[in-house]
This record gives C-alpha cells, sequence and structure tokens, in this order.
C-alpha cells in the first residue's frame, strides 16, 4: 500500500495500556474514531516516546504509540535510575535539572509515581588523576548551573561515613537520587491511558512510507497500518535503523551496560555514589539491596539481542564497588541483568526534526537519557505543537556524514 492509495480508517485496535495485547489482539478494526488519520505516530515506547505521546496529547493531539514489545521495557525500564547531574554531560546539565524535578512530581504529572527519592549524590576521587577529572567536569557543570562542589574527604565522610579511607577528594551535590526504572512502564501506561493515547503493544514497525499526506507505518504479518499526518521516531538504540526506513544515516553506538544487584544488606549507604572514572554508580534501595553500576560493558549486538555478562567486567565493577564502599565486600550478588544504551557521534541528543522529511522528528540518544527523558519529550512536543520549547532542541542534521568517535 502507498500513500496515494491508502484509506485512512484501518488502524490496527489500541490496546488498553495497562493491558499488554499480543498480536492478535492489534487486528484491523473499523472501531470508533479510528477512521481519521493519527495526528502524530509516535514510535517507541520509551521514556522518550511516552513522554513525547502524552504531551502531544496534552497539547490537543490525536496520538498512537507504537511500541514493538511492551511499554519501557528496553533502556527505559532495565536502567539504574539514577537521577544525577553527575554522570550528565555539562550541556545536558539545564535538561537534567527540569527533569530531575518532574520525576520528582512524577505522581503531579503521570499520576502514578516511579519511587523517586532524593538523596545526596557524591562523585569520589581516589588517584590524583581522578581529583583532577573530578575538577574539570564539576567546573563544566557548575557552569551549566549544576550545583556541584569539591568537597574534602572528611566533609565526604560526614555525608557518607562508610567511605573508603583512600578518598582524596569528593564532589557533592544534592540534587541527586533515584529511581525504581522498573515502575515507569506503569506510571507512562496509567498516564497516557488518562491522557487518551491509543497505544499499539507488541508491534514492531517494519517499514515506514512518508509523502505529502504524512506518514504510513506498517507492521509484519496481520496487524493493519496506521496513519499519521506526523511522526516522531522514540526508538532508543533502534532510532538509527527507523531513520534507516525514511533512507537518513545517522550511526548510533550501543554501549552494553550491565547492572548488578546484591542481596539485601544492612544499611551500608545512602547517597547515590559514583566514581569520578566514570566507571561506577552505586545506590541502596529501602529493602536492603544495592545497585551497582559498572562502565565495563557486557557481550550482544542491537540486532539479535542474546545479551550475555562478561564475568571479568562484573567482577571489576564489585571489586571497584567494594573498595569505594568497603561493608559492600560482605555482599553477595543477587542478579545480574544487561541493557542498550545510545550514543551519537558528539555525545549529545537527537532532538528535533528529521533532515529532509516533512513532519518527521526524532528524540533520544541522550547521556542519562532516563534522568533527562521526561523533559527532553516534552520540548519534543512543544516544538511540534508549535510551541517555543522551554530549551533549544538538538538538531539531528548536524550528525548527518559526522563519523563516529573510534569507528
Ligand atoms: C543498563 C542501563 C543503565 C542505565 N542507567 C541509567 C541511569 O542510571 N540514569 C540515567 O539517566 N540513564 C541511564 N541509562 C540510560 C537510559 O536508560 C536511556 O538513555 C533512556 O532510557 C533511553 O530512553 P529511550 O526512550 O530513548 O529508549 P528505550 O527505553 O530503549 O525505548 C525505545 C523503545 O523503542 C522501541 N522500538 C525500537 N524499534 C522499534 C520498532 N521498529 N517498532 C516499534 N518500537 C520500536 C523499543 O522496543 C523500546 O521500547 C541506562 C541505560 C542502560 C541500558
Amino acid at each position: 500500500m502507498t500513500l496515494a492509495s491508502f484509506t485512512p480508517g484501518m488502524p490496527g485496535t489500541p490496546d488498553t495500556p495497562d493491558a499488554p495485547a499480543t498480536p492478535t489482539q492489534a487486528a484491523p478494526s473499523q472501531a470508533s474514531g479510528a477512521a481519521r488519520p493519527y495526528d502524530a505516530l509516535v514510535i517507541g515506547g520509551g521514556v522518550m516516546g511516552c513522554s513525547t505521546a502524552l504531551h502531544l496529547a496534552r497539547g490537543g493531539m490525536r496520538v498512537a504509540l507504537v511500541e514493538r514489545g511492551t511499554l519501557c521495557r528496553e533502556a527505559s525500564g532495565v536502567n539504574a535510575g539514577t537521577l544525577t547531574l553527575h554522570m550528565t554531560r555539562a550541556a545536558l546539565i539545564p535538561y537534567a535539572m527540569r527533569a530531575w524535578q518532574m520525576w520528582m512530581d512524577a505522581e503531579k504529572w503521570l499520576g502514578m509515581g516511579v519511587l523517586a527519592t532524593q538523596a545526596p549524590g557524591l562523585t569520589l576521587a581516589f588517584t590524583e588523576g581522578e581529583c583532577e577529572l573530578l575538577t574539570l567536569r564539576a567546573q563544566a557543570r557548575r557552569a551549566q548551573g549544576a550545583p556541584i562542589e569539591i568537597i574534602t574527604p572528611e566533609r565526604a565522610r560526614q555525608i557518607e561515613p562508610g567511605l573508603h579511607p583512600g578518598l582524596l577528594m569528593a564532589g557533592y551535590c544534592e540534587i541527586d537520587g533515584y529511581a525504581s526504572a522498573y515502575l515507569t512502564g506503569r506510571a507512562m501506561a496509567h498516564a497516557l491511558k488518562n491522557a487518551g493515547v491509543d497505544v499499539f503493544q507488541n508491534s514492531p514497525v517494519e517499514v515506514i512510507e512518508s509523502g505529502d499526506a504524512g506518514h504510513i507505518v506498517h507492521f509484519d504479518g496481520e496487524q493493519s497500518p496506521l496513519h499519521g499526518r506526523r511522526i516522531v521516531l522514540a526508538g532508543g538504540v533502534w532510532i538509527e535503523n527507523l531513520l534507516a526506513m525514511m533512507g537518513i544515516h545517522i550511526p548510533i553506538k550501543v554501549l552494553i551496560n550491565q547492572l548488578i544487584v546484591t542481596e539485601r544488606l544492612r544499611p551500608v549507604m545512602h547517597s547515590v555514589l559514583s566514581v569520578a572514572n566514570g566507571l561506577l554508580s552505586l545506590k541502596q534501595f529501602a529493602n536492603g539491596t544495592v545497585l551497582i553500576g559498572g562502565g565495563w560493558q557486557g557481550d550482544g549486538n542491537r540486532e539479535q539481542g542474546g545479551l550475555e555478562a562478561r564475568p571479568q567486567n562484573l567482577v571489576g565493577n564489585m571489586r571497584l564497588a567494594a573498595y569505594a564502599v568497603p561493608a559492600l565486600a560482605e555482599g553477595r550478588i543477587a542478579r545480574v541483568w544487561l541493557g542498550l544504551e545510545a550514543e551519537t557521534a558528539d555525545a549529545l541528543p537527537l532532538i528535533g526534526d528529521v533532515p529532509g522529511v516533512a513532519h518527521a522528528y526524532v528524540v533520544g540518544s541522550a547521556h542519562s537519557g532516563y534522568t533527562s527523558g521526561p523533559f527532553m519529550g516534552r520540548i519534543m512536543a512543544q516544538h511540534i505543537l508549535g510551541q517555543p520549547p522551554d530549551l533549544p532542541l538538538f538538531n539531528p542534521a548536524r550528525l548527518l556524514g559526522m563519523p563516529m568517535p573510534g569507528a
């Protein structure tokens, strides 16, 4: 089917967001209101896509959100949940600060919380090299408005008594904390339903056709295509594949992050910790488990999935964690999981128009994108709604032809 021959009125049946559909539930329907093309199709139900869809619907648009699996079960549901400025690129600090507040207020705008918890954030430096890195990065982030100060090891141990005695320096930020990434999909589904967004889960988009009349997305098998006047690509690491469906080539690097959760421990820490070399983040939840996010990567790839932990890297992450907080040596690993994070060639996000394709937009590939996601979805929606965005977008066209460093 082409755009010229497409007859609006054949979309699949949207799921109830609370009850994931099987592909057969997303069968053709002439149901109420389905005859009109959507004002916007959002492809990808992670935090970026959900926030964009929600804000578009609240801005008055009729919106369909299309997700290959279930809402927020890729990066947005398996991440470490750290809501931090310490690990956010300096240029993204103003975005992360606004988004941090949105997470803390999740019950107000989503109608359901994600256990967002404010906690002090400390970045630790154990070597001269880390001290230098910490000082430079804290300076750059402070220049963008992050209230990060450099503190002595004594002061750091007043805040977090269990730190290793070898600590040389720390960065301290009050605006820090964490959420339960696992609860993100539930909260987003609740909000999307209340905003009237039609959510199609278990619906992998295979082909996108774009023309003057808008965009048609096609699925494998029996599921009917969907038609939208506008389209937003919010496919996380798969943005590269979605853009390729439109003939646009922007490489997206895939990071295979590994997370470790320990068994329940006595209280050993209450702040959010990271190490200045960027290789570790740590937090202890109310139930006593400690989540250890390591910078050392696992194995797998975007196309086939099949992610596998690299044991030697897990050991490295555990060792570094137990060095930073010696009491962690008492703990045993309860579970390990992996997830895919996206990065562009200049490590800044894509938020804006798809180059050369009318009424097509892309949002994602932000560093620390869980922290910033709700706000980035909001400014994407503001742009589409013709409103001035609260902060500038990141024009995807800048990345055309830019090689991926190290590729
Ligand atoms: C293990 C791990 C730990 C992390 N820790 C943190 C952290 O502590 N703090 C932080 O701020 N950030 C963290 N991040 C980064 C953060 O999780 C991501 O930047 C953010 O969640 C990306 O959101 P997204 O919506 O762009 O992508 P995703 O959540 O990946 O969503 C994209 C969605 O698009 C869907 N999709 C793709 N292709 C198609 C298609 N063809 N048809 C339909 N749907 C499609 C996918 O199924 C997916 O659900 C971490 C990431 C990982 C992997």
